[in-house]
């Protein structure tokens, strides 16, 4: 016998009426990203490997270790192939389509949103997938555009905080930091070595190894017994040269006069190697559907990232909301208010009146209002089971109604019963 097929694992399947809810959640982005002047972009989910490799950098977990890789060949019976990878994450993409279009030709300060799959081997756990979708934006340009300014970075997170609160995230924390300049963070870098070098293998063995290849991966651990240890450890704050600390300051005094809360957490670093300056991330309370991955979503500043992708300099910000854990937020939190019955069930009473139906649904769909048809099939008790699980109200179409023009529409939140001419059965539905 053959074995059952079934979406690989770490993938899932996303079906109705959830994915109203992923609706919801894009039209209110969409919604709030436009009100602040940004523009969508969409760019292919697999790229060159070295974008990443030189974007996200080789040192980090996501290059290492989580990348789907493969050699693609030019012709099937060619030996020469291109190292394609599936896109980890967006940021880089948009970074390589910034330079590829001269964007920066146009001398303004470009403001660019995505919504899509990103795709990483890790193990897979509630709030942790392999296919995962993440909502992002990044604000980039020269910077004669004004895209190095404290007041990019405050605007961003000042829109994030707007957008949580609309699409209904309760109790949500934004923790901030800064990681300083590229050349803050090498000199920073350097003491954590120095000061890991005597403690490190008292740690656990990933803190050992990332202690050797990203020491500012050792700051975002959470195993529980080299807490003691990571505390101890210098922090970035007295590493800051007085621009970064100047820089740091306007954000936080915006963010203030916004009157946008947060922490400053100095553990905050982040593991891609492109973060300068402000790095920030919004978590939910215990509680929240997420259990222990209960980031929501990251960012910072990337001013040298277009460089490193051989391109004109071009300081950025930007951000990537996890989809999958806002959903589950939602869910969990429960404040979603989306309607998620149709406005009405119309059910025709006997085969003879199936046509009469459809004709009755397509009139009420052209107004606007969300239909479901039954069949004359039914019995009048099946189709009120039917009509209740999926609508608010439910339309009667027999031969009487047809001759009259008078239809019968039974309420299920009331449990009343009431006869509605033909002609007022539009209004009446939508109110
Ligand atoms: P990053 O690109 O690692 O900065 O992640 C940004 C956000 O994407 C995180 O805060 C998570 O909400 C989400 N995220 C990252 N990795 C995954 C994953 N494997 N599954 C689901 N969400 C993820």
């Amino acid at each position: 016998m053959m074995a059952t097929l079934k979406a690989v694992r770490g993938t899932r399947d996303l079906l109705p009426p959830e994915t109203a809810l992923w609706n919801y959640v894009e039209a209110t982005a969409r919604a709030v990203f436009a009100r602040y002047g940004f523009g969508e972009i969409r760019t292919p989910i697999f790229e060159d490997t070295a974008l990443f490799a030189r974007g996200v950098g080789e040192e980090t977990d996501i290059v290492s270790k989580e990348m789907y890789t493969w050699e693609d060949r030019t012709r099937a019976d060619s030996d020469s192939a291109q190292s394609l990878t599936l896109r980890p994450e967006n940021t880089a993409g948009v970074v390589r389509a910034y330079i590829e279009h001269k964007l920066a030709d146009t001398g303004m300060l470009q403001k660019l949103f995505y919504i899509g799959p990103q795709f990483r081997r890790e193990r897979p756990q509630r709030g942790r997938y392999r296919q995962f979708w993440q909502i992002g934006a990044e604000v980039l340009g020269p910077a004669w555009s004004g895209a190095d300014s404290s007041l990019r970075d405050a605007e961003v997170l000042e829109m994030l905080s707007t957008f949580l609160n609309e699409v209904g995230v309760k109790g949500w924390k934004l923790e901030v930091n800064s990681v300083g300049s590229s050349t803050d963070r090498p000199r920073y870098i350097a003491a954590l070595r120095e000061a890991l070098a005597p403690v490190k293998s008292r740690m656990s063995a990933d803190n050992q190894r990332r202690a050797e290849t990203n020491p500012l991966r050792v700051l975002d651990s959470k195993e529980p017994g080299d807490q003691e240890i990571i505390d101890g450890l210098p922090k970035i704050a007295d590493f800051l040269d007085d621009a970064s600390k100047e820089h740091f300051a306007q954000v936080l005094a915006a963010l203030d006069a916004c009157g946008v809360a947060y922490t400053v957490n100095p553990r905050l670093v982040r593991g891609l190697d492109y973060y300068t300056r402000t790095t920030f991330e919004f978590t939910v309370p215990d509680g929240s559907g997420l259990g222990t991955q209960n980031a929501l979503l990251g960012g910072g500043r990337y001013d040298g990232l277009s460089e490193m992708l051989s391109g004109p300099k071009a300081p950025g910000i930007g951000f990537a909301i996890g989809e999958d854990r806002l959903i589950l937020t939602l869910q969990a939190q429960a404040a979603a208010a989306v309607e998620k019955k149709l406005d009405a069930f119309v059910a025709p009473m006997g085969m003879g009146q199936n046509a009469a139906a459809l004709a009755l649904a397509q009139e009420l769909r052209r107004a606007g209002l969300a239909v479901e048809v039954g069949d004359g099939s039914f019995r009048l008790k099946k189709s009120f089971e039917a009509a209740d699980k999926l609508a608010r109200r439910m339309v009667i179409v027999g031969e009487d109604e047809v001759s009259s023009g008078i239809l019968t529409v039974k309420d299920f939140s009331a449990g009343e019963q009431t006869k509605v001419a033909r002609t007022e059965l539009v209004g009446f539905l939508r109110a």
